[in-house]
């Protein structure tokens, strides 16, 4: 005899779904919770908490990282 009951009926896709998605959900907001996802004052765009912003190169209201130089370097290269 086999320790756990074999189940009666096939269970139907929707509640395997609905079951992953709650597992997934969870996983989702651990996520967020352990990385401190924040969103940017002035491009509003997701970042990391207490780092620069990587789409517009701002920190703490000033310009950290310059953009257009970063463009020349990625220019030198090809040249
Ligand atoms: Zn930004």
């Amino acid at each position: 005899m086999s320790k756990r009951p074999t189940p009666k009926k096939q269970q139907s896709n929707s509640s395997s779904s609905r079951r992953y998605k709650s597992f997934q959900n969870k996983a989702r907001k651990r996520l967020i919770a352990t990385t401190n996802i924040t969103k940017c004052p002035k491009c509003k765009e997701d970042k990391l908490a207490h780092t620069a912003c990587p789409t517009c190169g701002f920190y703490k209201g000033r310009s950290v990282i310059d953009k257009d130089r970063e463009m020349d370097k990625i220019t030198k290269v090809k040249a």
